[in-house]
């Protein structure tokens, strides 16, 4: 409670057990204005782009449920197309909506996990954007991908983006259908707003799990925060070819752009390793032109990556380094034969 003085009753475990029965502010609110926003700071819609398409709100706010409170936040899901293959009534699509399997929910804004634990709903995760007066809500996730959090207890910091869980459905729901829960809360969890009326300005983000074609533009994603396990799509670098950009999360000034022709993880991950900074590592990296020791706090920089076949990744990152001139590479240096210390 400490760590997010304004939600109040309780807090979401019990909330997440008696919202069915607790509507009151929602339902004695029909007379007060809607909230329009917008809110501060940046902002982006929990659930990525997939295959380039923007989610959509499949289920509004306030929406009537037969025998049910009025709905508490908006359900986000794809709009269904004619060349969807997920068939109506499967937990991958509705009449008129579709999820895939496998896609990440991701925090709307920056902030601290205020809570992430498993409800009969599915895992839920909240997000305390402190300094700020908001908290969002996320629900109905199969899988949990950032540390589990008993309510309070400070969590780990997330940035807008950044995901949280794979989207799943509500053990609840006799459909099983997959979406997003979503809820804005102003305060406590009684203090809802209506979503979509700040979403509105909202952007959506890349799927963070979707490794970047080689000729698509580079797409920079959060790596998390130093002691956490790294991102799927980080841990799928694991012997790898290809170039990775590193830039500063706050100034997108570009810091340093290297490659590896086999071992794209390790090379990566080695620059937010500072306690291994000096070891052996990078000497075996020279020939591949690497100049050492350059190591960043994970959860001040955004990564970028583009896969390329083993012969290819050097030239990759010259071509790289010449277009993006990155502050700390070692530029019109001939590459080391050896390490210099
Ligand atoms: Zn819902």
């Amino acid at each position: 409670m400490r760590a997010l003085p304004w939600i109040i009753g309780g807090g979401v475990a019990a909330y997440a057990l008696t919202r069915r029965s607790s509507r009151s502010s929602i339902t004695s609110s029909e007379t007060v204005a809607p909230f329009a926003g917008p809110l501060p700071g940046r902002w982006v819609w929990p659930v990525p782009r997939w295959n380039g398409r923007t989610p959509v709100i499949s289920d509004g706010f306030n929406s009537p449920r037969p025998g049910l409170p009025r709905h508490g936040g908006v359900d986000l899901m794809f709009l269904r197309q004619p060349s969807d293959a997920y068939k109506v009534g499967t937990p991958n699509g509705s009449k008129l909506h579709v999820m895939p399997d496998g896609l990440p929910a991701v925090a709307a804004s920056d902030g601290v996990i205020w809570s992430a634990m498993n409800t009969p709903h599915g895992w839920a995760v909240v997000i305390d954007h402190t300094p700020r007066k908001v908290a969002t809500f996320y629900t109905h996730m199969e899988k949990l991908l950032v540390p589990e959090t008993a309510p309070g207890k400070r969590g780990v910091a997330v940035r807008a983006g950044q995901p949280l869980g794979i989207i799943g459905a509500s053990p609840l729901d006799a459909a099983h259908l997959k979406h997003v829960h979503f809820e804005v809360w102003l305060g406590g969890p009684t203090d809802r707003i209506d979503p979509s009326i700040v979403m509105r300005a909202w952007e959506t983000v890349a799927d963070p799990n979707a490794l970047v074609a080689r000729n698509a533009s580079l797409v920079y994603r959060p790596v998390g925060a130093p002691g956490e396990a790294y991102p799927d799509w980080v841990r799928a670098l694991k012997n790898k070819a290809g170039v990775y950009v590193i830039r500063d999360a706050e100034t997108a000034e570009i810091l340093y752009v290297g490659s590896s022709a086999g071992r794209l993880y390790d090379t990566l991950t080695r620059h937010f390793q500072t306690w291994r900074r000096w070891k052996g590592f990078w000497k075996g990296q020279y020939a591949e032109g690497h100049d050492p020791g350059l190591t960043y706090p994970r959860d001040s920089v955004e990564v970028a990556v583009r896969l390329t076949s083993p012969a290819k990744s050097l030239d990759e990152e010259m071509r790289l380094i010449g277009r993006l001139k990155p502050r700390d590479n070692l530029t019109g240096v001939p590459a080391l034969e050896e390490a210099p210390f």
